[in-house]
């Protein structure tokens, strides 16, 4: 099956007992044995769930792994996924990644001594320069939240495999219809499935693939003991969530490239970041391991013209955290996604306060480019 099938298809489709198109909600929390040691495959809903059961087996095959795991949040998924790492063990992590990935490793690894180093992926020189003996991950982010800095997945994950460290993407700003690292090299998978998977701003939830068998026996060993998994009806609508995934990809695509047009072209925006512009460093390298640009853009309003001005005057985008639903959204991440990022690091990698990222959703684009428009001319 193509990814669109699969989409709706992949994993477990529909109910074996019922004939229900859709898994049911398996609201159970265990589950009767017929006598001591015997059970219907399932004992309790911490180790095993039939609906998210569901949605880690279509995880697992739209990202091409062996086994995907269902988390509570995509910091879950993440906070998980380093757990595989030991004391003494140091992370490198993309300089630009997520606020909350950079936050954990700083604020909560740290104390149980995983450390961690931050580096600019896309410099594959500046990578290996970093590679000590006790490196065992890179962390990277392509595009990077908020940045859209382009990493090459597949030169990264030939650079760790021989230094005998693993290769993790955070593959949320793509999805795997846009984009399937496991396929180019990567370990690891992980999603906040809160945004496009999801794709409806209605839930919080997390997910990793991995790409065999001996990291899948760990995960699973660790989401089992530490329980921070995905609840049966966020699973369902999480599943639901997915089914439609192609075609609110391709709308938000074709609305983010026109919006990043009209953005590029206004006299009140100082610099646009958009991996769909030809001139966008690492242009290249992105059109050759994804299918398209994404939903995201960020942007730098010019001196002199207010930001809170134009964040106030927005009638149709909102301003929100998150991003990847069907609404488009606005954020400004010095204050809000990054702020725990300390504002030296911050100004250094270029989340400068004058930044501006916009989740581009599947609304009219004429209405969206309207909208930015008169909140533009009153932010001056
Ligand atoms: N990774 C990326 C790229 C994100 O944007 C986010 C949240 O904004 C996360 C991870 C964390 O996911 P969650 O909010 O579902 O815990």
């Amino acid at each position: 099956m193509k990814i669109e099938s699969l989409l709706i298809h992949g994993g477990t489709d529909g109910d074996k007992h019922t004939g229900a198109v859709n898994v049911p909600i398996y609201q159970t929390s265990t589950y009767r044995q017929s006598q001591l040691g015997v059970n219907s495959g399932y004992e309790y809903s911490r180790t095993g769930n039939p609906t998210r059961d569901a949605l880690e087996k279509v995880i697992t095959e739209l990202e091409n792994g062996h086994a995907g795991f269902a988390f509570a949040s995509g910091m879950a998924a993440i906070s998980t996924v380093l757990m595989l790492f030991k004391s003494g063990d140091k992370i490198l992590i993309s300089n630009n990644v997520y606020g909350g990935s950079f936050r954990v490793l700083d604020k909560v690894f740290k104390n149980f001594n995983l450390n961690y180093e931050l580096v600019d992926t896309s410099d594959i020189d500046a990578v290996e320069e970093k590679i000590s003996e006790d490196v065992k991950a890179i962390f990277i982010e392509t595009p990077t939240n908020p940045l859209m800095t382009i990493t090459d997945i597949r030169k990264i994950a030939e650079t760790a495999k021989k230094r005998g460290a693993l290769t993790i993407v955070d593959n949320t700003f793509m999805t795997p219809y846009l984009q399937r690292p496991i396929e180019l090299g990567a370990d690891i998978v992980v999603h906040s499935a809160t945004k496009y998977l999801g794709g409806h701003s209605d839930l919080i939830a997390g997910l990793a693939i991995v790409n065999g068998k001996d990291l899948a026996e760990k995960l699973h060993f660790l989401q089992n003991s530490t329980g921070a998994i995905l609840n049966p009806f966020d699973s369902f609508l999480l599943i639901r969530g997915i089914k439609t995934l192609s075609v609110r990809m391709d709308r938000h695509n074709e609305n983010t490239q026109f919006v990043a047009g009209f953005l590029k072209n206004h006299p009140a925006i100082d610099k646009v970041y958009y991996p769909g512009f030809s001139d966008h460093e690492g242009y290249e390298i992105h059109k050759k391991q994804a299918d398209g640009a994404g939903g995201m853009i960020s942007f730098i309003l010019k001196e002199g013209f207010d930001i809170d001005k134009f964040f106030k005057a927005l009638q149709v985008v909102t301003l929100a955290e998150s991003l990847g639903g069907v609404e488009s959204l606005v954020c400004h991440p010095a204050t809000m996604t990054h702020a725990a990022i300390p504002h030296e690091v911050r100004q250094q990698v270029g989340i400068v306060d004058k930044l501006v990222r916009l989740s581009v959703g599947i609304e009219n684009k004429q209405d969206l480019i309207d909208d930015l428009k008169q909140a533009l001319q009153k932010a001056e």
